[in-house]
């Protein structure tokens, strides 16, 4: 087990800047998910710590010890790829026992311990089988295996699960935690996908065009997203964001002729910012509630134990989740309020977050609390 530090890593190809100098520590025993879209820099920076690829600047220490100039099996990482890259020719005994073959031990011990961790994850039936001969998620369970088997102190998975279908990549997440919870192998697990980020990681780093946005809890991400970006990346269906400017009168206007009741006080007036706030922290309001935002609804999607509302106001949609079961047609009038501590600002310059000053957002919302209404 072994605590990863990152120092300013970048790295290079060619002019182009493609890591811009990332510094996080990833603590002993953590599993951490580097989160972002494709082509982020997700993989380089997981490369960089296997020492497949070499980094341009910076320092990275592995268990306090700076690795730059150690080779990758020097390090002490065992990598799971998307593509398994098994040995096609090999039983599954044989491509898991393949390391330690190469490494000198006895074929008795060897045994042994291939059968000690095929049974961890559950392949010890299909011991003599060949990789063609096996499932999708049972080839994955192989690799898995195949970098378990040497012990590491650091777990790296690239996508690991996303040639997977949907109900297997559920079942190989609650296994790969599971793992994780026997082993306590410090983890680094690289994904695009935001629920399979947040379903395993202890921690997040959420990355953005060679940037972190920012690292944090799956809480802390979704309740206190650190900018616009992350904002909108976390969250199915995503953040409501509305563009606009408050003004010195307690208003927030947006659109052509968007005007929304939030007293922030003067020290907010001339700025421009996004306001978020999540589908679920919209509320359905009475007609002729003040401060209310009237929308049309466009149309209604159901999921069973909720619904989701879409609906337009000057131009802007608007997402609510909806628990009831009164009849939404759409064209029909409905009208939105949002508690204050839901709401989020991101600057329009830079897109990082501004404190409000306003209560923690994880509080669940009361009434009391709601907008200050003007009329
Ligand atoms: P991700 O894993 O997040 O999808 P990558 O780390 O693979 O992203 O790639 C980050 C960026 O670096 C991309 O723009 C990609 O085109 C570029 N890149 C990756 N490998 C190379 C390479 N060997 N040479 C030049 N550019 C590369
Ligand atoms: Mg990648």
């Amino acid at each position: 087990m072994s605590a990863i530090t990152l120092k300013s890593v970048k790295k290079r190809y060619q002019k182009s800047l493609v890591v811009h100098g990332v510094d996080v520590t990833i603590e002993q025993g953590e599993f951490v998910v580097i989160l972002g879209p494709s082509g982020c820099g997700k993989s380089t920076l997981l490369r960089m710590i296997a020492g497949l690829e070499e980094i341009s600047e910076g320092e990275i220490l592995i268990g306090g010890k700076v690795v730059n100039d150690l080779e990758p099996r020097e390090r002490g990482c065992a990598m799971v790829f998307q593509n398994y890259a098994l040995y096609p020719h090999m039983t599954v005994a044989g491509n898991i026992g393949y390391a330690l073959k190469v490494a000198g031990m006895k074929r008795v011990q060897r045994d042994a311990k291939v059968l000690a961790v095929a049974t961890s994850v559950g392949l010890e039936t299909f011991l003599d089988r060949r990789p063609g001969q096996l499932s999708g998620g049972q080839r994955q369970r192989v690799a898995m295996a195949r970098a378990m088997v040497r012990e590491p102190k650091v777990f790296l998975f690239d996508e690991p699960f996303s040639n997977l279908d949907a109900k297997l990549r559920v079942a190989m997440r609650s296994e790969v935690r599971r793992l994780h919870r026997d082993l306590g192998v410090t983890s680094v697990f690289v994904t695009h996908d935001q629920t399979e980020a947040m379903t395993l990681a202890d921690r997040l780093i959420i990355m953005n065009a060679g940037k972190v946005e920012q690292v944090g809890t799956p809480s802390e991400v979704y309740h206190r997203p650190a900018s616009r970006f992350v904002a909108d990346f976390i969250g199915s269906p995503a953040m409501n964001l509305i563009e606009g400017v408050f003004d010195a009168h307690g208003f927030f206007n947006y659109g052509k002729d968007g005007r929304l009741p939030v007293d922030l006080g003067s020290r907010m007036a001339g700025r421009k910012v996004s306001l978020g706030v999540r589908p679920e922290a919209v509320r359905r309001a009475q007609p002729g509630t003040s401060g209310a935002i009237a929308a049309t609804v466009d149309y209604v999607e159901e999921l069973g134990a909720s619904r989701l509302i879409y609906a337009s106001n000057n131009g802007h949609q608007i997402i609510a989740v909806d628990t009831s079961s009164a009849t939404i047609p759409t064209g029909s009038q409905l009208h939105f309020t949002f508690a204050e501590q839901d709401m989020h600002l991101f600057a329009a310059e830079d897109g990082r977050r501004i404190d409000t000053g306003i209560a923690d957002p994880r509080r669940s919302s009361s009434p009391a609390n709601d907008l200050t209404i003007k009329a």
